[in-house]
């Protein structure tokens, strides 16, 4: 007599259940096409470690990256596409320590005032920034640390280009002044402000 119900309930438990249990991804709030131009020296262990702390920092708010070169991206139609340009040496710390301190470790262009989906980054600028940070057994991994700052300036410069907006953030990796620490320290995240601050652009569009 109680089987029949028995097996009802089961049944929608077990119906309820498997979408979770297949790890069913949700829909990305937006799927961007990064295409990498190096001018420089760079390393596949770098590069992919800076590709990996992007797609990070950025899945926070459900931003997905992808990542492409100039050659691959000419031969495409990507809707949602951005162009980061790679300045000096990606690769390893410059060989002469450059001492202007001054400036950005990275740019967005802008025209008119309108934020522009190209922006470029300053490798040797970052690198030295986090080889000052690293000590001891961090220069063994030095690729790892320098793709994990690399990553780091690149999802800020992605921030401001998403939401076409050059606002800094209090804390997180969108604040206006990243120091060494913060490009080398174990984790970098967007504040909370700036997850929704993107979430918003998105939902809004
Ligand atoms: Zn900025």
């Amino acid at each position: 007599m109680y089987m029949p119900r028995r097996h009802t309930l089961i049944s929608l438990i077990l119906a309820l259940y498997v979408p979770v249990s297949a790890g069913m991804p949700p829909t990305p709030l937006a799927d961007i096409t990064v295409v990498l131009d190096f001018k420089g020296a760079n390393s596949p262990g770098t590069t992919r470690e800076m590709q990996r702390e992007a797609t990070l920092i950025l899945g926070a708010t459900g931003v997905h990256l992808s990542f492409t070169n100039r050659t691959e991206a000419s031969s495409h139609d990507f809707s949602d596409l951005v162009v980061m340009t790679f300045r000096g040496n990606c690769k390893s710390e410059p060989p002469a320590p450059r001492y202007d301190e001054s400036g950005p470790y990275a740019v967005t262009w802008t025209t008119d005032g309108r934020v522009l989906p190209f922006g470029e980054v300053d490798c040797e600028k970052v690198i030295q920034s986090a080889r000052s940070a690293m000590w001891g057994g961090d220069l063994a991994r030095a690729e790892m640390f320098y793709g994990r700052a690399l990553g780091r300036v690149m999802a800020h410069e992605l921030v401001h280009m998403l939401t076409k907006s050059g606002n800094h953030a209090r804390s997180g990796v969108q604040r206006w002044a990243l120091s060494p620490r913060d490009l080398t320290g174990t984790v970098l995240t967007l504040s909370k402000d700036d997850v929704n601050r993107l979430q918003a652009f998105y939902h809004a569009r």
